[in-house]
């Protein structure tokens, strides 16, 4: 891969811009802030567009049909952005026994699904056997579905509630993730981002393991042959270096992946997800807004540095001040991933946020998958915002956008492509029964489910 060595306001040149499509040239840090500041947000678009392209080409973009199930909302953390942790004696407190957790593979199952997507809270109640004896279950009953479970901060809180044996972290995490991966964990989610950098994660992901821990635990899996996604949380007290610093450090990691276990069957990163900061009924979201228009710059963009190195003391209002990220600040930071990101296969859209018309149009910001279906989500819909949308809807999306739906599995590999008249979409005769899901409201039998009137609507 070449490395720009062009100064960077030429990055704004389109014949410079021309080779980062086609691969010929890798963007420095410098040149994505410069990329996010100047260009014109419809023009950043067309170029994320056009690199989305050449990796997917024109016609075909994705879903799956997974299940996203919060196995317990029990949590030694407090991330002070988190509306959906609960001590242990708290009445809403819950663990999700074996027989709930079936029942909503079941229910996955039964309209074609094909993966579970399943993380919690760190629970230190739950021994390893709990989750050993999980995933055999889950194995024994559903062995076409692929288990994609347990971010990097859960991992090592495992290794401090097992005991693991182990002389160094790194053992430790290995030995935990090989006892998971051989009970029947395929794949790590990349849950826990947020943001990468020092000043910010210790403000707001109190008792979570820090950034180079988190990467720690992806790489271990990647020499293990599992794949992992990673995401980042933005649209909070950060600036914007922080989130250009965030990428390149998954940028280098997954070098390092593809370089030292690509040739060995090892995995890597296949997708990149960000979404802004969901404020509501969270501690992080009570913390007063910077007003854009005020002169001073935003204190998270003082203290911001691509390299990393920002130290809170370099604003007195560091951490006091949230600066949330509206359409176009998603947008922005979707198509600079897209094109920062090169040895990242997939870009999420994330319209579980921002709700099915910008996730629809962040298909012209460099985004080739829709993610999931949503049948439940608890964890962004504790913090008030969640959209729940069914294939159809799904696949009308991508549609209406001027692609052909296909659904996918884990590994990206199309399962269906959705061309003929018996595409989920294309059945469907009355769409004012398919309306999306209103925000969730549900949250009886310990868990949230979609509000809406479709076909794969349960618990309600
Ligand atoms: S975000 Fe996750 S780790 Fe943090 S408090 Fe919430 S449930 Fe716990």
């Amino acid at each position: 891969m070449a490395i720009s060595t062009a100064p960077t306001a030429e990055i704004l040149d389109s014949t410079i811009l021309q080779d980062v499509v086609d691969g010929n040239l890798r963007l420095t840090s410098e040149q994505a802030m410069c990329l996010y500041h100047e260009m014109p947000l419809p023009e950043l678009g067309r170029w994320a567009d056009k690199r989305c392209r050449t990796l997917h080409g024109d016609f075909i973009r994705t879903y799956i049909v997974d299940r996203n199930i919060n196995y317990t909302n029990i949590c030694t953390a407090k991330c002070t952005f988190c509306a959906f942790r609960r001590d242990g004696h708290e009445d809403d407190a819950y663990t999700l026994n074996y027989d709930v957790l079936l029942q909503k593979v079941q229910e996955i199952v039964d309209i074609g699904g094909t993966q579970i997507l399943m993380q919690g809270g760190m629970n230190p109640e739950l021994p390893l056997e709990w989750y050993i004896d999980l995933l055999q279950l889950l194995g024994e009953k559903f062995p076409q579905v692929h288990v994609h479970a347990f971010s990097p901060p859960e991992i090592i809180e495992f290794v401090h509630f097992f005991n693991t044996p182990g002389n160094s972290l790194e053992e430790q995490i290995r030995w935990v993730l090989t006892k998971l991966q051989e009970a029947g964990l395929k794949s790590i989610p990349g849950g826990g981002g947020e943001i990468f950098a020092h000043a910010v994660r210790e403000k707001i992901g109190l008792g979570k393991c820090n950034a180079e821990v988190w990467l720690t635990v992806m790489r271990i899996a990647h020499e293990l042959g599992m794949n992992t996604s990673a995401t980042m949380m933005f649209g909070h007290i950060e600036g914007i270096a922080d989130r250009i610093h965030h990428m390149d450090l998954v940028r280098t990691w997954q070098d390092r992946s593809i370089e030292d276990f690509g040739l060995n069957g090892g995995g890597r990163y296949k997708a990149f997800i960000s979404w802004p900061f969901q404020p509501d009924n969270s501690p992080l979201g009570r913390v007063k807004e910077w007003n854009t228009s005020e002169a001073e710059p935003f204190p998270g963009d003082v203290v911001a540095k691509l390299d990393g190195t920002g130290v809170k003391s370099e604003h007195p209002e560091f951490g006091r001040r949230i600066c949330l990220a509206g359409s176009s600040s998603y947008l922005r930071t979707q198509a600079i991933s897209r094109l920062f990101l090169d040895n990242i296969y997939s870009i999420g859209s994330s319209w579980v946020t921002m709700g099915p018309a910008i996730g629809q149009t962040a298909l012209f910001y460099g985004a080739n998958d829709l993610g999931s279906v949503m049948l439940e989500e608890n964890v962004v819909s504790a913090a008030g915002t969640t959209w729940c949308l069914n294939e159809a809807k799904l696949c009308h999306m991508i549609r209406g956008a001027g692609f052909t739906p296909a659904k996918r599995d884990n590994k990206y590999d199309l399962l269906q492509i959705h061309d003929g008249e018996n595409a989920p979409d294309k059945m469907v005769t009355d769409w004012s029964s398919q309306e999306q899901g209103a925000l969730i409201a549900h949250t009886s039998s310990n868990n949230t489910a979609c509000n809406n009137s479709v076909p794969l609507t349960i618990n309600q």
